[in-house]
């Protein structure tokens, strides 16, 4: 945090110092995170959640102060500094917008369909070669998560970049009123998260526009030059610099000559060579995205290649892991939808350099009335990227075998299971040594502890 006392944060959260001296400095502010409650920290009282768990931990641990609404003020135990406001999670806020005021740092917001959190942290690793960088934390991406990511600014802050996802209409909105970017990303504006949005497309432009119009003037705004879903977007009102990345179409930052390594993707934007220790020609555009950032930032062309080559790629997002038996594991089990499986099988066929490749492929929920063509259309791939066997576990995923066998894949190579024990017995006794595996399901499959099975022992 930017440096303030106890008085000041009364004043800022619109409270009163009821017990405490004012100029006691303040290092941090949370809110409901009881396991962070320590010295230093003033410790924002959730005023939705149990109010029994916050008072235990309260009992137990000391802290800087605690800012409380006027009902729970007598049952704040008495060793603690004590402000009092009527309106705490507006004083969270009112407290972020003061850190962020105190910033000289540029402010940059990434938001689109998918792409978002790879996109921030290419960026970041990119940024970190040349500025100190805050980036969001995580996959913390919604307005409520503002708060947390920006209790961490402080001054020495150069660049900080937010992933900016949308719950809702109007989040993406309050987090640019807040955080006020000069430079926004849209990755793609495409079929993600349009189950939240009341199943609209034009929602989801809706609440991409919201970042393009909450820049500020005289700002940057960066684009997919590709995407038919970005076309939607209005620009007539935007005042500042649109940068253009793409691969197929004429684009400012474009990208040529990609290929797959057996590490990731190799292109070239203008005669220069750029790695990325991930696959697949969504990640080029994430990194194109990014490229795009950090010429506007200045950071000259080698650190930007060096941040690129030494990402940290997001955990299960088509993460590269050895196995047992001389398997190369493929985590992309983070979450799924078709679009997302399909371009994991073209990878698993690109990079294959004839070693057996394996699918192993689970439900993909939330698709509503488009579960089962959606199931089926993968299956449909399966057939035509023709990997050498498809595993299937879960009902919803039976249909991606279906699917395949429709089309003409061979149903002697499809094997499929009801729970994650069948499939690893199977893989265990019929996928050959050195085979390459790769897995994604949706989030709440938890396919991972397969993965984790398939792990040589530590
Ligand atoms: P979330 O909305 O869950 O926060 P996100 O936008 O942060 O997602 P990532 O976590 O970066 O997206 O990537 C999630 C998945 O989306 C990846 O595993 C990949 O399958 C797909 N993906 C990533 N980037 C792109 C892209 N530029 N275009 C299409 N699909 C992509
Ligand atoms: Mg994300």
């Amino acid at each position: 945090m930017f440096s303030i006392t106890l008085g000041k944060l009364a004043q800022i959260v619109g409270g009163r110092l009821k017990r405490g001296n004012p100029r006691t400095p303040v290092k941090h502010a949370v809110y409901g995170q009881t396991s962070q409650i320590r010295p230093g920290v003033v410790y924002f009282m959730h005023t939705d959640q149990r109010l029994a768990r916050q008072l235990a931990a309260l009992r137990q641990k000391s802290c800087t102060a605690v800012v409380a609404p006027p009902r729970w003020e007598s049952l704040i135990p008495a060793h603690h500094r004590l402000i009092v406001t009527p309106h705490v999670y507006r004083g969270l806020w009112e407290l972020t917008r003061w850190q962020r005021n105190q910033s000289r740092a540029v402010f940059i917001g990434v938001t689109g369909s998918a792409g978002k959190t790879t996109t921030k942290e290419m960026l970041a690793s990119i940024l970190m070669q040349k500025y100190r960088v805050l980036k969001s934390y995580a996959n913390y991406n919604v307005a409520q998560a503002l708060p947390y990511n920006l209790m961490n600014l402080g001054s020495h802050h150069q660049a900080v970049v937010l992933e900016m996802g949308m719950a809702s209409l109007g989040n993406i909105r309050k987090q640019c009123q807040y955080a006020k970017p000069s430079i926004g990303v849209v990755t793609n504006v495409g079929e993600a998260h349009v189950g939240s949005l009341g199943n609209s497309l034009d929602n989801v432009v809706r609440a991409k526009q919201e970042l393009v119009d909450g820049i500020r003037p005289g700002g940057t705004l960066i684009i997919n030059a590709d995407d038919p879903g970005s076309r939607k977007l209005r620009l007539n009102r935007f005042q500042g610099r649109i940068l253009t990345f793409g691969i197929q179409q004429p684009a400012h930052i474009r990208a040529t000559h990609i290929q797959y390594t057996t590490r990731g993707m190799r292109f070239l934007v203008n005669g220069v060579s750029y790695e990325i220790p991930t696959w697949g020609k969504h990640n080029v555009y994430n990194a194109l995205a990014a490229i795009a950032v950090a010429r506007i930032m200045k950071v000259p062309t080698a650190s930007i290649q060096r941040g690129l080559s030494r990402f940290p790629v997001p955990y299960m997002r088509l993460q590269r892991l050895r196995g047992i038996r001389n398997f190369l594991l493929i985590n992309d089990a983070y979450n799924a939808n078709p679009t997302a499986m399909v371009a994991g099988l073209h990878v698993l066929k690109q990079i294959s350099g004839g070693r057996p490749t394996v699918a192993v492929l689970g439900n993909m929920s939330a698709l509503g009335t488009l579960s089962v063509p959606g199931h089926r259309r993968v299956g449909q791939a399966v057939a035509r990227l023709n990997p050498t066997r498809l595993i299937t576990i879960g009902s919803l995923a039976s249909h991606i075998a279906a699917g395949a066998a429709d089309h003409g894949y061979p149903r002697n190579r499809i094997a499929s299971f009801n729970n994650q024990a069948q499939a690893y017995q199977y893989i265990l006794q019929s996928v050959p040594a050195g085979a390459i595996l790769y897995f994604k399901a949706s989030h709440n499959v938890h396919l991972e502890t397969l993965v984790k099975k398939l792990r040589p022992p530590k």
